[in-house]
């Protein structure tokens, strides 16, 4: 039996120190190691018999992680419950790695904490994996807020715009302004120049119109096609007819040369302007859906103009 015994420690022990995980115990009167298994030599490069006590392993700590590591570690094991914490230990050479630091709280018969026993897990490259997917994310997220041939806010991004200045207008008892414009006689543009320069000058309307609006709140977006909106938060009507005419000077700047349209010779659109102090019995849509009819008005009324 005693054998066994013998045996099956030394197979433990062979365990412990061949896995991945690096097995630790601490005694909790003395908070000092009593065991670490030697892998931590080569995680970390510090050599084994450095790691005396909690101090060597909180000093080993991003300065960022350490006290609440530290303090949810130590909160934890005085209630007696296991736990697990990540965070980064530093390496010999300067690095830090991710450490998945597991704990289990072993308790006397009287039910005191006499130890702290655990494994630490490499987990560097699932937080790798972790980080470079929320970056993707946060890439994602920008595009799919961004229209693809211009660069600027897309459609999506108005609705979520509009919606929240809508009830911030609301709230306040403020004027919402709303510009819709579309761009005049574009199909023959796009037929006569060919799609490649009608891309083109998509591109130089939409720069153009990004700088029309100048408060920090002021929203532009591609609509779709060839229209583009502007969001103005707290402007009144004549403000907003204002800025309208800036976009059609900025338009007239870019001296986009347009042989087929029949209002002018260079580039023009037309537009639709409605200002509202939203009430309860509003309708988003339908003010949108008003404006959309203003800028039809001017296409009938002639066109390079504003409604
Ligand atoms: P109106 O003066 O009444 O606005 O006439 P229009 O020709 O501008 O309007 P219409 O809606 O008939 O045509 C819009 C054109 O815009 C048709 C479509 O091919 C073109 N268009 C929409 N999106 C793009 C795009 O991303 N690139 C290019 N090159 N053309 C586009
Ligand atoms: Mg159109
Ligand atoms: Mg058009």
């Amino acid at each position: 039996m005693d054998n066994d015994i013998e045996t099956d420690s030394a197979v433990y022990k062979t365990l412990l120190e061949s896995t991945n995980a690096i097995p630790w115990k601490i005694d909790w009167a003395t908070l000092k190691f009593s065991y670490i298994g030697p892998q931590i030599e080569s995680l970390l490069g510090w050599p084994r018999s450095s790691w005396v006590s909690v101090e060597d392993w909180a000093s080993r700590m991003h300065p960022e992680d350490r006290a609440w590591v530290v303090d949810f570690c130590v909160a934890q094991s005085k209630a007696g419950t296991d736990h697990e914490a990540d965070y980064r230990a530093l390496g010999k050479d300067g690095d830090y790695v991710w450490i998945r630091d597991v704990v289990h709280v072993v308790r006397n018969e009287q039910g005191e904490v006499e130890a702290l026993i655990g494994f630490m897990f490499d987990i560097s490259e699932r937080k790798t994996t972790e980080e470079k997917l929320i970056v993707l994310q946060k890439e994602l997220e920008d595009l799919s807020f961004k229209d693809g041939l211009t660069g600027v806010p897309n459609r999506r991004m108005f609705d979520t715009i509009m919606e929240a200045e809508w009830a911030n207008a609301m709230r306040n008892h403020q004027p919402l302004s709303l510009i819709m414009l579309d761009i005049d006689y574009f199909k023959q543009y796009n037929d006569h120049y060919g799609h490649i320069q009608g891309d083109d000058c998509l591109k130089r309307v939409a720069q153009a119109l990004s700088s029309a609006a100048t408060r920090s709140r002021d929203f532009f977006a591609r609509f779709g096609g060839e229209e583009f909106v502007l969001v103005l938060p707290e402007t009144d009507a004549t403000a907003a007819k204002n800025v309208a005419e800036r976009c059609r000077n900025l338009i007239f700047k870019e001296q986009i040369f347009h042989e087929k349209s029949q209002v002018s010779q260079l580039m023009t659109a037309s537009f639709g302007v409605g200002t509202i102090i939203p009430t309860r019995n509003d309708e988003l849509i339908k003010f949108v859906a008003e404006v959309d009819m203003r800028l039809y008005r001017a296409k009938k009324e002639g066109r390079n103009c504003i409604m």
